[in-house]
């Protein structure tokens, strides 16, 4: 029998992916603390003000994209606390999914990371 990963494991392995790429762009940030846990269902993940990143164990579920997306998009929470243009400015320099793809596709991966996509907690 094979064994999947588990999505804890699997995003926590995208995180140390991820996390390179946006150090890389912003040198300046301190790595957050990361957390997967069970979040409510319409929240990909939150990024507290504190700089504590929590990632929904639910998306672990999800390909790899979509999870690189959710975790790109909480790391630049950490610059940008709200959903600024600067913010997509940032996320768009980092994220893949989020520019690089056109049409029916790409719009509608986008209206479900909408809704997979969080309110910002603040502490
Ligand atoms: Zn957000």
């Amino acid at each position: 029998m094979r064994q999947k990963t588990a999505p804890k494991e699997k995003i926590l392995t995208e995180f140390n992916c991820c996390w390179p790429i946006f150090s890389a762009k912003h040198p300046s940030v301190t790595c957050p603390n990361v957390e997967v846990s069970l979040l409510p269902p319409d929240i990909g993940g939150r990024t507290a003000s504190n700089g504590k990143i929590t990632i929904n164990v639910t998306i672990g579920n999800q390909s790899t994209e979509v999870i690189r997306h959710v975790i790109f998009h909480e790391l630049c929470h950490l610059i940008h606390l709200n959903h600024s243009r600067e913010f997509y400015d940032a996320l768009d320099e980092l994220d893949p999914l989020h520019r690089k793809r056109n049409g029916a596709y790409l719009e509608k991966r986008l209206q479900n990371l909408e809704n997979l996509t969080e309110t910002i907690n603040i502490q």
